[in-house]
């Protein structure tokens, strides 16, 4: 009896214990799809017709049905590439030098480049934030105009006492402070042209990266309702202090008026002039989507995603390697995306409907998230939280999960919980003014208002179990190195245990909400709650 007694609730325990990821299989597909027949997954290339076969076929072989338009596993996703010849380019009467004074390029689809002799206007960080208090136009009309912008948001570098301290996360990086955001903010109120002046602690990188598009640009195909900006780009901080100082404006006073409320944008005396040709390149590319659909609310979703693509061949690395897997960034999430699916697959069919998506052209600028989210296959007003996976730690298992975007949604306490019965904590990353959580495809549906959350290793040094944050510092490190390169390869050494730790957080998040009426809800603070409150009926 008293061994009966023993084993009891041991098989209690085995029976409600959930499936766990697997790491030999988190392996197998790394390797498979950063292998040189993929071609470092490119879009538009053989290797994206590749891709997208592989993620079928396995979707189908784990019994999950189409998730995307008209009963498809893909949805169609347009592109244009877009690269700038030389011309000239004068700000008064200063030529200014592709690469070196400016990092331009366009995302229109014309033949050239033509602004003649117009308007500048500097308009300090550019900014508009109801919930801040902060309106740096203050309605000025940008029609026709250039707009020169500082990178990061206001109270980037504020010190106490002034207006801004404390408005926009302090430190932290906010979207308000992403080059996307005031390119956005250029087009929406008639800008031709946006400059932003380039400073490495600002942009979170250094001029040699704001510089490696080398004039080339992508973007979805847009209607004539949602055209970009003519011309967009870096203004280094060289050139910027030196034509303002042409004008008798001072850039470092100007810097610390956009710091105050009260800032009003100010009209320079040069004007801008620009004729560039440009080679505008059609790309045919696609999202995969796959689902198990919900047995009590199918219309509600959870997505779970990674992207599909990298950055195919490029120059030849010092072993005269071209091809650029992307192995870790991002074929390892998708392998994560594969397991989830397996995992849910496995358990009890869920409440709501789970969707697993795949991005195109995530490298692109979060391109095939994009798409998706402004044509999405779920309402995104019902689409009750994102998880993504873009780049997981390989050393082994850790002591603490590295959280991306700290202060934003309700998801964190539930990573946080997920985190605690793994034996795990909390670390908030490191250097949040970098802004990563506005740079992963999460991203194309939070600025709509839904909750998501992103597991990337880039935030921080892990605690690992064997050697500490140490050993997790030497990791990043050796990654960091590889970031984009043609060493983001799988190999052996890659130890497999850590991603699927991780793998397995989302899949005890993703089971608490794949519960009808889970919704998360984005802090107080974030910039994106008030956009979810206007859709709050949908939800009730
Ligand atoms: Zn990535």
């Amino acid at each position: 009896m008293k061994k009966i007694a023993y084993f009891l609730p041991l098989l209690a325990i085995a029976a409600t214990e959930p499936p766990k990821t697997d790491p030999a299989k988190l392996s197998a597909m790394t390797k498979e799809l950063s292998s040189d027949p993929f071609g470092g997954r490119a879009p538009g290339t053989e290797g994206e017709k590749k891709t997208i076969d592989w993620a079928i076929a396995r979707f189908k072989a784990l019994g999950l049905q189409p998730g995307g338009p008209d009963g498809s596993w893909t949805q169609k996703v347009p592109l244009i590439h877009t690269r700038l010849a030389d011309g000239p380019v004068s700000f008064g009467g200063t030529q200014l030098r592709q690469g070196t004074d400016v990092a331009l390029t366009t995302v229109r689809p014309d033949p050239t480049v033509a602004i003649e002799n117009a308007p500048l206007v500097f308009v300090g960080y550019g900014v508009e934030a109801p919930e801040a208090k902060w309106d740096d136009f203050k309605g000025l009309d940008l029609k026709g105009k250039v707009a020169v912008f500082l990178v990061n948001d206001p109270d980037f570098e504020a010190p106490e006492g002034v207006d801004a301290k404390g408005r926009f996360g302090d430190k932290r990086m906010t979207y308000y402070g992403r080059w996307t955001y005031k390119y956005e903010e250029a087009a929406r109120r008639g800008a031709i042209g946006a400059l932003i002046v380039h400073d490495t602690a600002g942009a979170g990188y250094p001029w040699s990266t704001a510089n490696a598009s080398n004039g080339e640009n992508y973007d979805i195909v847009r209607g004539p309702e949602d055209q970009r900006i003519a011309l967009q780009g870096w203004l280094s901080g060289e050139a910027a202090t030196k034509l303002f100082a042409a004008e008798s404006m001072d850039l470092t006073a100007l810097r610390f008026q956009a710091r105050s409320a009260a800032f009003k944008p100010v009209p320079l005396k040069a004007r801008f002039t620009a004729k560039l040709p440009v080679t505008v390149e059609r790309i045919e590319s696609a999202n995969v989507l796959a689902k198990i659909p919900g047995r009590v609310k199918p219309d509600e979703t959870v997505q779970f995603a990674a992207h599909w693509d990298a950055y195919g061949e490029g120059p030849p690395d010092a072993q005269g390697r071209t091809i650029r897997p992307g192995a870790n960034d991002d074929a390892l999430g998708v392998a994560g995306v594969m397991e989830l699916a397996r995992l849910f697959k496995t358990g009890p069919a869920p409440e709501r409907t789970l969707v697993f998506a795949l991005w195109t052209a995530e490298e692109r600028g979060l391109l095939g998230s994009e798409w998706y989210a402004t044509r999405p296959t779920s309402p995104l007003e019902k689409t009750a939280a994102n998880l993504t996976l873009d780049i997981l730690q390989t050393a082994g298992l850790a002591k603490d999960v590295i959280l991306v975007g700290a202060g934003q949604s309700s998801l964190e306490d539930m990573l946080t919980d997920a985190a605690a019965k793994q034996g795990r904590t909390i670390t908030p990353e490191e250097a949040s003014e970098r802004g990563l959580f506005y740079r992963a495809d999460h991203f194309s549906v939070v600025r709509r208002g839904v909750p998501a959350l992103q597991l990337m290793a880039l935030g921080g040094a892990s605690d690992m179990r064997e050697g500490g944050r140490a050993a997790g510092q030497k990791w990043l490190d050796g990654y960091m190195a590889c970031y984009h390169k043609t060493c983001d390869a799988w190999t052996p050494d890659w130890d497999f245990t850590g991603p699927a730790q991780d793998v397995d957080l989302f899949h005890a998040m993703g089971r608490r909400l794949s519960k009808a009426g889970v919704w998360p809800e984005w802090r107080p603070a974030s910039e994106f709650r008030a956009i979810r409150a206007e859709s709050a009926a949908e939800r009730k």
